[in-house]
């Protein structure tokens, strides 16, 4: 059986990555690991680890992407938590079995090889959940 094995991050929707970074890094001492630039999902992406998963802080770089709009109508805050799975397809099924509504039927592929896919909020009480599997052949995002 599929299994959930930690949370891997939380992702917050911010208006830029500087102020934020104010509170997480200097007001709360966490760590910057570094900063990316995904074209793909038009996002700059602050990387904030802590235990074993991290906080990321995501800056859309197109007001008119999936993600820009978003923060246009809700405001800067929560976007979504991913949690790692040991067998992302075998968890998909799984959730289909009981009903549960997807948003990716199939894992997209991230970069470095990274397999993700997302769960609809109206399945998981308002939260959107990432499902994330972790290949250590290829390697993470960061
Ligand atoms: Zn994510």
């Amino acid at each position: 059986m599929p299994k959930v094995k930690r949370i891997d991050h939380i992702a917050l929707v911010v208006e830029n990555l500087e102020s934020p970074l104010s509170f997480w890094q200097d007001a709360l001492g966490l760590n910057l690991s570094g900063t990316l630039h995904v074209p793909q999902e038009e996002a700059k992406i602050a990387f904030l680890p802590l235990g074993s998963s991290e906080i990321e802080l995501v800056h859309p770089t197109n007001p008119e992407s999936g993600l820009g709009k978003y923060l246009e109508k809700r405001g800067p805050g929560m976007h979504h938590i991913c949690l790692e799975v040991d067998d992302i397809e075998g968890m998909l099924d799984q959730l289909r079995a009981k009903g549960i509504q997807l948003i990716n039927e199939t894992p997209r592929l991230g970069e470095g090889g990274r397999r993700y896919a997302f769960i609809h909020p109206k399945s998981a009480y308002g939260v959107l959940v990432e499902l994330y599997e972790y290949r250590a052949d290829v390697g993470k995002l960061d």
